[in-house]
C-alpha cells in the first residue's frame, strides 16, 4: 500500500489563483470569461464564486480522501470533488493511483441546495456497490471477461495519436484493442451495449 506521504510528494499540485492553496489538477476549474479573463480556481473558491453569482448560500465541504476495498480486498484511494454547477450540486469520487487520476470514477448529482453529506451517503453507497463486483479475471491467455456482462467507464488516452477509447473496468484501464481481444472469446454471440450518464447507476 502506498504511503500517504509518498503520494503527497508525487501528486502534482496546481496553485489556486484565488486562495493560492495547492490542489490536485482535477480539483481546478478554469473559470471566467473572454472579457474578464480566466482564473484557475480550487473547488472551494470555484463553489464560492458560483454561489455568489447565483445568489445562493453555500458552505463548501472539503471531504478527506478515503480508501475503499474492492471485491478482491485491494484498496482504492479516492479524492472527492464537490462542485456547484448553478442549478445542481455534484459530488465526484476520483481514484488516485501514484501521482494522478487513474481508475474508478463515480459521481452523484443533487439540487443546488442539496446537503453535501446526503450526496456523500449516496455516493458511498454507489461506490461500495460497484467495488463489490468485478467483471474481469486473469486467465491463461491474460485478462478475460469472467461472465457475460461488463460494466465500466469510457475514457480516453489523450496522448494516443488515434484517440481510441480506453475503458476502465474493475478500476483498471483496458485498451480498446485489449477489450477487442477479450470479446473474441465470444465470437458469434450477440451483444447489447448501453451507454449511460456518469451519475446513473449501472
Ligand atoms: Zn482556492
Amino acid at each position: 500500500m502506498r504511503q500517504a506521504g509518498v503520494e503527497r510528494r508525487m501528486m502534482p499540485r496546481v496553485s489556486c489563483d484565488e486562495c493560492h492553496s495547492g490542489v490536485p489538477d482535477f480539483e481546478i476549474t478554469h473559470f471566467g470569461s473572454i472579457e474578464a479573463g480566466y482564473r484557475n480556481l480550487c473547488s472551494r473558491c470555484y463553489n464560492e464564486e458560483v454561489a455568489r453569482r447565483s445568489g445562493l448560500t453555500f458552505t463548501h465541504i472539503a471531504f478527506l480522501p478515503m480508501e475503499l476495498p474492492d471485491a478482491n480486498g485491494a484498496g482504492h484511494r479516492f479524492h472527492f470533488v464537490l462542485r456547484l454547477l448553478g442549478t445542481m450540486l455534484s459530488l465526484a469520487a476520483i481514484e488516485v493511483k501514484g501521482g494522478g487520476r487513474e481508475g474508478y470514477e463515480f459521481q452523484v448529482h443533487g439540487a443546488a441546495d442539496a446537503d453535501p453529506f446526503d450526496l456523500m451517503t449516496r455516493l458511498l453507497e454507489r461506490m461500495r456497490h460497484d467495488l463489490a463486483k468485478t467483471y474481469l479475471v486473469e486467465g491463461d491467455l491474460g485478462l478475460a471477461i469472467s461472465g457475460t456482462t461488463v460494466r465500466g467507464q469510457l475514457t480516453c488516452d489523450p496522448e494516443s495519436a488515434d484517440y481510441m477509447p480506453v475503458l476502465v473496468i474493475d478500476g483498471r484501464e483496458v485498451s480498446w484493442e485489449q477489450f477487442g481481444r477479450m470479446l473474441m472469446t465470444f465470437e458469434g454471440w450477440r451483444i447489447h451495449l448501453e451507454i449511460q450518464d456518469p451519475s446513473e447507476e449501472v
